[in-house]
């Protein structure tokens, strides 16, 4: 009997990582789900995938009833299964802490972090029933390794990111799930590491270059979220400059 095609659920799919790990998944046979609160954008990603098996829903992850509803969609849409969830949306915020308005500090929180929280909890009836082998891909970032001038709003969103990875992990893990974070830097997308609100991409780049530091394509990153599905390290390290923070595979020595 063949094996039952396994289906991916992903947020942030209308645009940048979210929409690249979309067209590697689908490319390796996967059923590709992509959600997002850019509906247009979800259209683009599935005529790019073609003709692959894949369904999009409207999804605002700061909505915790919204997520059972999308995911539920979803798993039927897949024949019953969700086998992983990519927990990707996210947004940028640049700037001193003492210039941001406080709207900008609670929206990169709700959608960083709480939006992050809300999918996990969630999926993980999904992901029971397709256990042992589920996973829960996690976006930190580098800036969730070091933080770095006019990032305390992002980065700690990205630090508490991995965070929820280590401890899913050793909550989960007893039961077959894999939970982990990908860390990227400097990323080819409309969305260039967390300094979105106060630079344009092309000063981001120029900052880049100067500091003699690369920018990703984006498909390196989708390439490691495969990796992640399928490996069994906690946090996976994306980019050059992310690799030369010298970050240990494992945060912790040993998982608990
Ligand atoms: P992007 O802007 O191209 O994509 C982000 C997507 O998230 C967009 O389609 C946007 O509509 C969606 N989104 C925003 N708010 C949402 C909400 N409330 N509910 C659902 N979807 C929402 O940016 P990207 O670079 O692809 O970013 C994806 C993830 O990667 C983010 O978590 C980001 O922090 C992280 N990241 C990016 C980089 C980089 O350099 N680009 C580096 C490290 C980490």
């Amino acid at each position: 009997m063949s094996q039952p095609r396994r289906h991916i659920f992903i947020t942030g799919g209308a645009s940048g990582i979210g929409r690249a790990v979309a067209l590697h998944f689908a490319q390796r046979d996967w059923f590709v789900t992509v959600t997002d609160v850019n509906e247009a954008g979800l259209e683009d990603t599935l005529g790019l995938i073609g003709g692959g098996f894949k369904y999009s829903h409207r999804l605002d992850v700061r909505d915790r009833a919204a997520w059972d509803v999308a995911l539920d969609a979803a798993s039927t849409a897949a024949g019953g299964r969700i086998d992983a969830m990519f927990n990707n949306a996210g947004i940028g915020t640049g700037g001193a802490l003492n210039e941001l308005e406080v709207e900008e500090i609670d929206r990169c929180l709700d959608i960083n972090l709480r939006g992050v929280l809300y999918g996990a909890q969630a999926v993980y009836p999904h992901l029971q029933k397709t256990a042992p082998g589920s996973a829960l891909v996690n976006t930190a970032s580098a800036a969730g390794i070091t933080g770095g001038s006019g990032m305390s709003v992002y980065s700690a969103t990205k630090f508490a990111v991995r965070g929820i990875a280590e401890s899913l992990d050793a909550e989960w893990a007893p039961e077959g799930i894999k939970v982990s974070s990908i860390c990227p830097s400097f990323i080819e997308t409309p969305l260039l590491d967390g300094t979105g609100s106060r630079q344009s991409n092309e000063q981001i780049r120029d900052r880049v270059r100067q500091a003699g530091l690369e920018i990703t394509p984006v498909e390196e990153v989708a390439a490691t979220v495969w990796d992640a599905v399928h490996g069994d390290d906690l946090h996976y390290l994306v980019g050059k400059t992310a690799r030369r923070l010298n970050f240990a595979k494992r945060w912790m020595p040993g998982r608990v």
